[in-house]
């Protein structure tokens, strides 16, 4: 059984009290802490090895290529990729999917159709609305109530015209778990190709993208333990190497001429320009962390944490939270709000047709606000994922996303003081 109390003392940051309190850190859905292993191996390679990649024939040079290298395959095993060069070094989930869709988008033509969902995060729909510029269609499979995704809205959705299914794992909102492996089935069934945005699941689950057989996928080092400024897109080597590359520069090309260019095997076709290696090795050693501690062990703990707040809401009153109530699809993500928040447009409405909007509700942001005075981090607003709210009918939620240094002490602490804020707000 992972012991969280034990594995918050490798965390450096919570030795820090602000205000004279103990940080409660319930934002891990935006960014987790680093232990001290991530945080001194980065120091290590600055320290004795910095040089660059790929281009010295000194020995500084040869260790940090394969310092870079090892981390390389060292994180692509860790997702269950069986061959490092499936493994292409990026700044974030972000950049991965917009290599992605930039780069195959390329051979997309009018009419041709992108199927996300309505649970996306910014990050999986923007760099596909790019290419409606060529005439590109892109679609939106439909959540259910419960906030799971309609398998038969997403299967009428999908036909001969969509050429790639995108979806996330994990909603960074509702925390649902979509079933990526019969999405993928599907997808491919249809002769599609398939895209997964693991950036929330990554950190919290066992990974094995060889038994998804997604054709790419994106996830961020940040929000795994792992230091900003790097991240990965795992792709399979067929495609990648037939894809054309996503930036130009130093290091992705073969042979240059004032013509023209040749490029570079993968992975490097994609890796332009000299790479973050320090953040490489200490997303590496990120990996290490997480792996002695298990990532079996680490879902059974937020497991435990997100049904233990499922039973505790009941005690606020006026709560609403969003996302699937069974643990076993849900992720360790916790939106709620106190009261109805009306999406804006809504809210116009039901005030001109003279529906009376309870003023009970406290925002998000205020709810964040007064629980911060308690040394609690949640986040609020619209995650990015303005389309999701839409949905929901909502402005904005609170959110509390837990990860393997998170208590159940801390999720009562966060009830507590989220009941002392309701309070005091309507004092
Ligand atoms: N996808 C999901 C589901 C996310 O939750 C996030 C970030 O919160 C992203 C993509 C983007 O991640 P990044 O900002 O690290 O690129």
């Amino acid at each position: 059984m992972l012991d969280p109390i034990r594995i918050r003392n490798d965390f450096p940051i919570f030795r820090r009290m602000i205000d004279g309190k103990e940080i409660i850190y319930l934002d891990n859905a935006a960014t987790t802490q680093k232990p001290y292993q991530v945080v001194e191996a980065i120091k290590d390679y600055y320290e004795n090895f910095n040089s660059n990649v790929h281009r010295g024939i000194y020995r500084l040079s040869e260790e940090s290529t394969d310092m870079y290298e090892r981390a390389r395959k060292n994180i692509s095993e860790f997702i269950g990729s069986r061959d490092p060069r499936s493994l292409v070094f990026v700044r974030n989930t972000t950049e991965a999917l917009n290599l992605v869709a930039s780069s195959l988008g390329k051979s997309l033509a009018s009419g041709d159709e992108i199927l996300l969902t309505e649970m996306e995060h910014h990050s999986n729909i923007v760099p596909w609305q790019f290419l409606k510029d060529k005439g590109v269609k892109v679609q939106f499979a439909r959540i259910n109530e419960n906030g799971t995704l309609s398998i038969e809205d997403f299967k009428s959705k999908i036909n001969q015209k969509t050429k790639i299914v995108s979806v996330t794992h994990v909603s960074n909102v509702l925390g649902t778990i979509n079933d990526v492996k019969e999405l993928g089935k599907i997808a491919h069934e249809n002769g599609s190709l398939y895209v997964v945005d693991g950036a929330q699941s990554v950190p919290h689950m066992p990974i094995d993208v060889t038994d998804i057989d997604c054709d790419f996928f994106a996830f961020s080092g940040h929000k795994m333990l792992g230091p900003m400024g790097i991240g990965g897109l795992y792709g399979k080597i067929d495609l990648l190497e037939n894809m054309p590359p996503y930036m130009g520069g130093g290091d992705m090309i073969s042979s240059v001429t004032k013509e023209g260019a040749t490029w570079n095997s993968v992975p490097h076709k994609f890796e332009a320009g000299t790479p973050n290696v320090a953040d490489a090795v200490g997303l590496s050693a990120a990996v290490d962390y997480l792996r002695k501690i298990g990532m079996d062990e680490i879902r059974k703990h937020e497991m435990d944490l997100i049904l233990y707040a499922l039973q505790e809401e009941h005690y606020i009153e006026g709560l609403r939270s969003f996302g699937p109530k069974s643990i076993h699809i849900r992720a360790g993500v916790y939106s709620f709000n106190i009261g109805d928040i009306p999406a804006f447009n809504l809210e116009k409405e039901m005030e001109q047709s003279g529906v009376k909007i309870s003023r009970d509700a406290i925002h998000p942001h205020d709810v964040a606000s007064l629980i911060n005075g308690e040394g609690i981090s949640i986040r609020s607003g619209h995650h990015c994922a303005m389309p999701l709210m839409d949905k929901l009918n909502v402005q904005a939620t609170a959110r509390a996303s837990f990860y393997l240094y998170n208590t159940r002490e801390e999720v009562d602490k966060f009830f507590i003081g989220l009941n002392d804020a309701i309070m005091r707000f309507r004092q």
